[in-house]
C-alpha cells in the first residue's frame, strides 16, 4: 500500500469542547505523521469554497455557518493508506452510527457538529491540504 496524505480538521465544536489535545493524541497513537498544523478561522466565503462539492445540498448553508463559527485546527497527515486509515479512526459522519472508540463517537455532538474532517480521496486530500498549507509549511523539518 502507498504512503498517502489526508487532511484532518478539528472542527469548531472540537475546539470549543476542549478536545484539541485528545484528538491529536488519537492521531499520534494511530501512527500518523503530522506534517503541519495550525489554528485558523474560516470566513464564510472560505468555508463555502472548501465545501463547494456540497453546494446545493440541504445542509450546505448550515455547514458553512458552522465551519466559520469559531477557530478550527487543520492538520496535514501522512501514513500508509492514510485516506482510509483516517476515515476508520474518525468513524461515520453521524456519531450515532460511528463505531465505539472512534473520534466522532467519543467527541462529536451530532451529524453536523462532528468534531473532525477527513479527506475522502487522495485527489481531494491534495486539494484540501493545499487549501490550508503552503509547500514550505509542508516541507520536512526533520
Ligand atoms: N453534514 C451535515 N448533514 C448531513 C451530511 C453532512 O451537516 O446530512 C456535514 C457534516 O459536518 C459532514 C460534512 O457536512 O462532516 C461533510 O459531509 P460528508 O458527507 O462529506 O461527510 P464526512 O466526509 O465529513 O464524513
Ligand atoms: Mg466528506
Amino acid at each position: 500500500m502507498a504512503i498517502e496524505r489526508t487532511l484532518c480538521i478539528i472542527k469548531p465544536d472540537g475546539v470549543r469542547s476542549g478536545n484539541i489535545g485528545n484528538i491529536i493524541a488519537h492521531i499520534q497513537k494511530e501512527g500518523f505523521k503530522v506534517l503541519s498544523l495550525k489554528m485558523t478561522r474560516l470566513t464564510k466565503q472560505a468555508g463555502g469554497v472548501f465545501y463547494e462539492v456540497h453546494k446545493g445540498r440541504p445542509f450546505y448553508d448550515e455547514l458553512v455557518n458552522f465551519m466559520s463559527s469559531g477557530p478550527c485546527v487543520p492538520i496535514a497527515l501522512e501514513k500508509e493508506n492514510a485516506i482510509a486509515e483516517w476515515r476508520r479512526v474518525i468513524g461515520a459522519t453521524d456519531p450515532a452510527e460511528a463505531d465505539p472508540g472512534t473520534i466522532r463517537k467519543l467527541y462529536a455532538k451530532n451529524k453536523g457538529e462532528n468534531a473532525v474532517h477527513g479527506s475522502d480521496s487522495v485527489e481531494n486530500g491534495k486539494r484540501e491540504i493545499g487549501f490550508f498549507f503552503t509547500e514550505q509549511e509542508l516541507a520536512d523539518l526533520a
